[in-house]
């Protein structure tokens, strides 16, 4: 079988190396030839833990190359190109409609195209059209967690394929074929219509970011009376009618893609002329849920924060990913630099940590002139000559640090903790002043 991919970011570089490894032959096509180029030389444009090694392994089976015309007499072509919102919340399509539009000149035969990008409703149907309603078109949203995203492709708990209303069986028996390999590894296969494909993505996005914003409405709560979410917490996990996923207050959440893809259902409902307040609100919360956690900072240090050091822990969205989309790391970075105090970061991830510095040269180039952001090359560095710390990211690994060194670096002993990660009794026993989300 012959497959094709078109955009080759996050989401399809890891289902390609998947494909090549399973035993298929891939055309991987992108616009930008240099992103090209680099794959070409066995190095990921973007990083993923694991996804060299897998990359170098099964590049005899990947063929990379910009020309979108190689795609033609695919059995399957499958699109990943980004799906960005646009200024009124609505998803911009630009990139969807242009690959359908390159397509359009290359198909000759009866190529399958499979949407695996996010797209709203209609969007598949519109794609069919576009093509001259010749070829069959799939819509088979992902789901898979950056970070986690080599195990997520192995083992997911489902696979989505939405087809036409009464699609040819042919059709149907070639997709089968490539989720063939889960046929023996209990991974349910649901098969569905289009529109139906197009909303379990956004559905499934939307409940998990409103299950976090639920949590840190609670944390607020828990603030104001001197609870502690992090019980809260554990009693809801107990729970297994609740489960354990997705219940950590926190400082929001961010990523490429919860905040637009609530956003583009809020739109989607508006389209028909439904409201949806749960999912105005959650978007709300989650926007403010920062300014609630640096309410804490500015409160202690009664808004002055002048001329102090802050070392800020994590720059990515999540762990050991070099994704900053919508990273709430950011938006900390900024409120502190408008505020005129000084940055040291650091992330385990040394890729978030270039794309950060690119990041800093689109700053403010006002401020960013007469503050300097420091970015250090471990832990323990960044600590030295800071006042207080604060932690954006979840990862695990600062357990391992050596706090009481810490202790002895950090001016103020004073620690924010935006993931609650640390624990506070170890914290309160090195005499750290620590406030977390939710108390
Ligand atoms: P991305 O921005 O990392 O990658 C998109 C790629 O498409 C880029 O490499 C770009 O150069 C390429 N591209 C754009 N237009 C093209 C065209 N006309 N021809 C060829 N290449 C083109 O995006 P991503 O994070 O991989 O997400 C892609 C889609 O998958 C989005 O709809 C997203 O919502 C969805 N998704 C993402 C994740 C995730 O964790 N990143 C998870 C599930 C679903």
């Amino acid at each position: 079988m012959k497959i094709s991919v078109i955009g080759t970011g996050y989401v399809w570089l890891i289902q390609t190396v998947w494909l090549a490894k399973i035993g298929f032959s891939i055309q991987a096509i992108d616009l930008f030839e240099d992103k090209i180029e680099k794959l070409k030389s066995g190095i990921p444009t973007i990083y993923e833990n694991g996804l060299e090694a897998l990359l170098q392994e099964t590049m005899r089976n990947i063929h990379f190359t910009t020309d979108i015309a190689s795609s033609a007499w695919s059995d399957i072509i499958f699109l990943c190109v980004g799906t960005p919102q646009d200024e009124e919340w609505k998803t911009d399509l630009t990139y969807i409609k242009q690959a359908g539009n390159d397509l359009k000149k290359t198909l000759i035969g009866n190529e399958i195209i499979v949407i695996k990008s996010t797209v709203p409703a209609s969007t598949n149907a519109m794609m069919y059209e576009l093509l001259g309603s010749k070829n069959p078109v799939v819509s088979n949203p992902e789901f898979l967690r950056e970070w986690l995203a080599i195990e997520d492709f192995f083992t997911p708990d489902r696979v989505v394929l939405g087809f036409k209303d009464g699609e040819k069986h042919e059709v149907i028996d070639t997709l089968m074929e490539v989720y063939w390999y889960f046929s023996d590894k209990w991974v349910p296969i649901l098969q569905t219509n289009w529109q139906t494909a197009e909303l379990i993505k956004y559905a499934a996005n939307a409940f998990l970011a409103t299950k976090i914003t639920f949590i840190n409405e609670i944390a607020r709560l828990s603030d104001s009376i001197w609870a502690d979410i992090n019980d809260v917490a554990k009693a809801l996990w107990m729970d297994h009618r609740i489960g354990n996923k997705f219940l950590n207050a926190w400082i929001g959440y961010g990523g490429s893609c919860f905040p637009k893809d609530v956003k583009s259902l809020i739109h989607q409902f508006h389209e028909q002329g439904l409201g949806w307040d749960i999912l105005t609100k959650v978007d709300e919360t989650n926007t403010s849920q920062v300014d609630y956690f640096m309410k804490k900072v500015w409160n202690h240090y009664w808004t002055q924060l002048n001329g102090k050091t802050i070392w800020v822990f994590g720059v990515a969205f999540k762990p050991d990913t070099d994704d900053l989309r919508e990273s709430k790391a950011l938006v900390i970075i900024n409120r502190l630099i408008k505020a005129w105090a000084m940055v040291q970061v650091f992330d385990y991830n040394a890729k978030a940590l270039e794309n950060f510095e690119k990041y800093t040269y689109g700053l403010a180039t006002g401020i960013r002139n007469f503050i300097p952001i420091v970015i250090s090359k471990t832990f323990l560095d960044m600590t030295k000559n800071a006042d207080f710390l604060i932690l954006t990211l979840e990862d695990k690994r600062v357990l391992d640090e050596d706090f009481d060194m810490i202790a002895n670096n950090l001016k103020d002993k004073t620690i924010f903790d935006g993931k609650n990660i640390l624990h506070k009794d170890v914290m309160k026993n090195l005499w750290f002043e620590y406030m977390w989300v939710g108390c």
